[in-house]
């Protein structure tokens, strides 16, 4: 009888430690990218690190891509992984780019951001964890949200 109980639960370690090797069961496989701080000041220039490493904010209505309305697919300036379509993109009045939704849910991730004496919610890259703004709840239809994103902390790729 003991020795059922250890093999189970031989078995069952086993089991947990083979689990713990595979991924997730629907999560989107993501390679992170992981940079030191002094490898992320030499591959970006002194403003995108401001924006991406230290959760700067590039001052409204002087970034690249505020009015800017190709179509295509904005990447993050760290690791160009894919975030946001032109096709959600809108102009807010904010003075940033702005869209109502992301490329994929998994793409953004989203926090708390307690700082400067008010209640946001920050968003970062999934893949390397760059800043790249926040998201609030005043966005249009059919979302309803607004990510206001840095386009210092954003890419563009083109397309027809
Ligand atoms: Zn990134």
């Amino acid at each position: 009888m003991k020795n059922k109980i250890f093999l189970t639960g031989i078995i069952f370690f086993v089991l947990g430690f083979s689990q713990k090797k595979e991924k997730i069961p629907g999560a989107i496989l993501m390679d992170k990218v992981l940079k030191s701080e002094q490898e992320w000041q030499t591959c970006l220039t002194p403003d995108e690190y401001q924006v991406l490493r230290n959760k700067g904010t590039e001052r409204a209505f002087t970034g690249e891509y505020y009015k800017h309305s190709e179509k295509g697919i904005y990447t993050c300036a760290g690791c160009e992984n894919e975030l946001f379509s032109s096709s959600t993109k809108y102009d807010s009045g904010s003075g940033w780019p702005a869209f109502f939704d992301a490329l994929d849910k998994s793409k953004v991730k989203t926090k708390r951001d307690l700082s400067y004496g008010m209640i946001r919610t920050e968003i970062t890259c999934a893949k390397c964890d760059s800043h790249l703004g926040h998201v609030f709840e005043d966005g249009p239809k059919p979302t309803g949200l607004r990510y206001c994103v840095n386009s210092l902390a954003l890419d563009f790729k083109k397309t027809n």
